[in-house]
């Protein structure tokens, strides 16, 4: 068998000792007789996985007695409306931070529930940075504001947390998550998918602060209400199981390999291998302002496009996958999450750097 290194942007690679304990596991859950698939959410195996899934979580991040940790399910365009039915809480107005395709996506949804207040955007910049946080107009009635913490298309991440005084931030944070360490506290909300950095797909992590919790919209789908599902602690509806077992072994994997601060050290390790590479060599191009580029998705174009399929074809031969860039900004996008190692960023420098010299 041999795998491949996989810069796919989500559903994406998952850790490999991971992959092997949930084949161990696949027939027969710690003596059980069952798949974790086939157990009962209210029975006392899944309970116990569960259980151990959140409190993991929770020392990774340092989650405050305050928050709540929900596992839902719904994605993270699900939040994009369950979040404004949810924290409206009699205000009409939300402000949005526009740095690109996901929080354009975010702002397209809100509308259906809420007047949306653009706060800034960088949409003039072909969304190739942060807006300055001076430059933002925000309403101190506003319900609350929006940003999206890695723009997964994009390549554009905030490396600092933005200070909106009373109104509660609320950040997507489905690309970026569990990448580094998180200011929990800085948050009224955080929401992300699992399958960028954390799991399968299927699983949505929701944290957030319980003093915005229980002033729900009426419309709001009971399994969607954040009240209501932290009293049911996450099990109001059947939860993703599957999806949750998995999320649980990467939190083991993520302790052992050191908690967050260790792994924002190797995400940053990684990272540097292609930006200094992009910064190198004219015949690669990386548009994002150098302080507000992502340490998780990394796109870059060539000096011609016609060598896309090219690049492509050799990658593939030397065992690399999934480096198309998205088809709203071409070229080509590595996405190097926590599981990618740092050996496979280091064979795609070697392969780029050999590419670049031969068609350079
Ligand atoms: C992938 C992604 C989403 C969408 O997640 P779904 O599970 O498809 O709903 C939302 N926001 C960001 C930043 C993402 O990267």
């Amino acid at each position: 068998m041999t795998r491949v290194f996989n810069f796919s942007a989500g559903p994406a690679a998952l850790p490999e000792p991971v992959l092997h304990q949930a084949a161990e596991e696949m027939l027969d859950w710690n003596g059980s007789g069952m798949s974790v698939m086939e157990m009962s959410h209210r029975g006392k195996e899944f309970m116990a996985i569960h259980a151990q899934a959140q409190a993991d979580f929770a020392e990774l991040v340092g989650l405050p007695a305050n928050y709540k940790l929900l596992f839902l399910q719904g994605g993270g365009i699900g939040q994009n409306a369950i979040v404004p039915m949810n924290l409206l809480r009699g205000k009409t107005g939300i402000d949005f931070i526009n740095t690109g395709s996901w929080a354009t996506k975010s702002i397209k949804e809100a509308k259906k529930y809420a007047t949306v207040n653009v706060a800034a955007s960088s949409e003039a910049e072909r969304f190739t940075r942060i807006p300055p946080r001076d430059t933002w107009q925000l309403d101190p009635n506003a319900a609350y504001v929006h940003i999206c913490s890695n723009e997964t298309i994009g390549g554009v991440e905030y490396h600092w947390v933005p200070d909106t005084g009373n109104v509660p931030l609320v950040t997507d944070m489905s690309s970026s998550i569990l990448s580094r360490p998180i200011e929990v506290s800085r948050y009224g909300l955080i929401f992300a998918g699992a399958q960028k950095n954390m799991g399968p797909s299927g699983l949505t992590v929701v944290i957030v602060r319980d003093d915005l919790l229980g002033d729900a919209l009426p419309i709001t789908p009971s399994a969607f209400d954040f009240k209501q599902q932290a009293d049911a602690d996450s099990m109001l509806n059947t939860p993703p199981t599957y999806a949750i077992y998995i999320a649980g072994l990467v939190f083991k994997w993520l302790k052992a390999q050191g908690g967050l601060t260790a792994m924002e050290q190797r995400n940053r390790r990684k990272a540097a291998l292609l930006y200094d590479l992009l910064d190198a060599t004219p015949f690669y191009t990386n548009p994002v302002a150098r302080e507000d580029r992502s340490l998780m998705n990394v796109p870059f174009t060539l000096r011609d496009d016609r060598l896309n399929e090219p690049f492509l074809k050799g990658a593939e031969e030397r065992g690399m996958r999934q480096l198309k860039g998205h088809s709203s900004v071409g070229g080509m996008r590595a996405s190097i999450y926590n599981a990618m190692s740092v050996e496979g960023v280091q064979a795609l420098a070697d392969y780029m750097k050999e590419f670049a010299a031969r068609h350079g």
